[in-house]
């Protein structure tokens, strides 16, 4: 059998890469090695109640957004039905509460309300994230990066590619309490201000700003399922329960992968998956120049996630289906202990309330909520099941303060650790968004879509531009550009 592209992973990101190429009329195979795909972005039901395993927010759904480019492209667009989130979110800091709207205009307007002295620097603040988020969705490979030479063509990410959000709010806006709210999303990618780069934030920042925040009408798994039928009516191959076992390598050219004992060839490969296990052991680690492997093996993942998913008896007596609790202005501490997997109770913390949104989560009368807590892979003492479930109770009795009598209402409880991310998806470290965000990880300085082996790409959160669905898709398209401006 022989493939013009074989994509491993069957997540977002290499389901987009494929609807890029089977598009283009590239005979495509994606092998996902689960018996579903969606990877991260996959739903499950218990007892009645449905829940969105992770994803619980999308930017760039609208028709020109990369979301909805994939699904016309597709031609499934009018086959999803997504809803759209306003406010995005609610932050909760200890004496404040801000609305953060779905719409840059209105946002931008009510910083304006709020700090009027500094209209003028919240404007410009905006105008370089919307820069910034431009140049980034377009950046390419390396190759191409060193012949367009990248200072002319990505000044804002060539001047800012060291640059923290704290180094370059601080740099315009007086107002701490000011730049803690602008910065407040900092913690979709669980890092301070301190430490998330700055392209990255603008990046992502402004992905949920091009359109909108929205979720998918349904489940979240309705995503991927459908741009997998949009794939395979264009006459794409998509094989389940089928891991990739080895990528083969000759002469520096990939011949093809092995999977269920079984040599597939191909033309080029795309790795779809977590990199870095994917490239060391699926690839082999001496295929590869030594600074390669070793900037690899220095890289860190990001943070991730303790979710408590509760069914409960009741209706929730609020309309903002996601909100934030933060214990401080100043979260760089806390993030600091939860590196060092030392858990505080009373960190901040998430309360999305799905079923406000999609009735169809929950039976009628009843609703989903879902707790976390900012997680590191290992925490103190270990994530054996007494631990889980006191960080659990302590979840439930902060979100008492806003769900009256929530623990006598529950009538499911499931949680995830980053254990089970790291089960599910593969990824090192149960990672929630590929390699953290942070200034040597981002922008030009984040792993590129192509490899030192000329017919082997990268696509998904542990590449360019980063994690989050628009941006995992994104990255599917530079894979797919990349791939045919040089490989086929
Ligand atoms: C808890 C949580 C909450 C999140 N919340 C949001 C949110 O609200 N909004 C948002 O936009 N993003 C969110 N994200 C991030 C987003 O879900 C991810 O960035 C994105 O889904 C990653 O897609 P991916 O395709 O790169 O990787 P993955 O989803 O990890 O997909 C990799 C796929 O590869 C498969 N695979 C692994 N090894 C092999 C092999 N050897 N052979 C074949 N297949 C293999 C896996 O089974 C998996 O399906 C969240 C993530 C988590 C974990």
């Amino acid at each position: 059998m022989d493939f013009d592209v074989i994509i491993i992973g069957g997540g977002m990101g290499g389901l987009s890469c494929a609807a890029f190429l089977v598009s283009s009329g590239l005979k495509t195979l994606i092998l996902e090695k689960r018996r579903t795909l969606g990877g991260c972005c996959t739903s499950f039901i218990k007892k009645g109640f449905t829940f969105d395993w992770s994803v619980q927010s999308i930017g760039e759904c609208h028709k020109d957004g990369i979301i909805g480019r994939i699904l016309s492209k597709l031609e499934v667009f009018d086959d999803i039905k997504f809803i759209p989130v306003e406010p995005a979110r609610l932050y909760h800091f200890p004496d404040f509460t801000f609305e953060q709207s779905s719409h840059l205009d209105i946002h931008i307007e009510n910083l304006c309300q709020l700090f009027p002295k500094e209209k003028k620097s919240i404007k410009k603040v905006y105008y370089y994230f919307q820069e910034i988020y431009k140049e980034i969705i377009n950046m390419g490979n390396k190759k191409n990066l060193k012949e367009f030479r990248f200072n002319k063509l990505f000044p804002y990410c060539y001047q800012y590619h060291s640059t923290t959000l704290k180094a370059f709010l601080d740099s315009i806006i007086y107002d701490n309490r000011l730049k803690s709210l602008i910065s407040a999303r900092s913690s979709y990618v669980l890092l301070p201000p301190e430490e998330a780069s700055l392209i990255g934030m603008a990046a992502l920042e402004m992905s949920y700003f091009s359109g909108g925040t929205f979720v998918v009408k349904g489940k979240v798994e309705d995503l991927p399922l459908l741009i997998a039928k949009g794939i395979r009516n264009k006459g794409g191959e998509i094989w389940l329960k089928s891991k990739a076992e080895k990528v083969i390598v000759e002469n520096n050219q990939v011949k093809g992968v092995i999977v269920n004992n079984q040599f597939i060839s191909s033309k080029v490969v795309v790795i779809a998956k977590d990199v870095l296990t994917a490239l060391l052991k699926l690839v082999g680690e001496k295929k590869f120049p030594l600074r390669y492997i070793k900037r690899l093996k220095n890289m860190i993942p990001s943070l991730s996630y303790f979710i408590t998913y509760l069914g409960i008896e009741g209706n929730i007596p609020f309309t903002s289906s996601n909100q934030e609790f933060f214990s401080s202005y100043n979260l760089k501490k806390e993030y600091d202990n939860i590196k060092k997997g030392v858990f505080d109770p009373n960190a901040s913390f998430y309360l999305m309330a799905p079923s406000l949104l999609n009735q169809s989560h929950a039976p009628s009368g009843y609703s989903t909520v879902c707790l976390s807590y900012k997680a590191p892979y290992q925490i103190l003492h270990g994530w054996e099941k007494s631990k889980r479930y006191i960080l659990a109770d302590h979840l439930i009795k902060k979100a008492k303060k806003v769900i009256p009598n929530i623990e006598k209402r529950i009538k499911v409880k499931w949680i995830s650790t980053p254990k089970t991310i790291f089960k599910i998806t593969g990824g090192t470290m149960g990672a929630a968004y590929g390699w953290a965000q942070i200034p040597r990880q981002a922008g030009i300085n984040r792993l590129g879509n192509t490899t030192p082996i000329e017919n082997l790409y990268i696509c998904g959160h542990w590449s360019r531009p980063g994690g989050g669905l628009a941006a995992v898709a994104h990255s599917g398209e530079l894979t797919y550009k990349a791939i045919i401006n040089s490989s086929l």
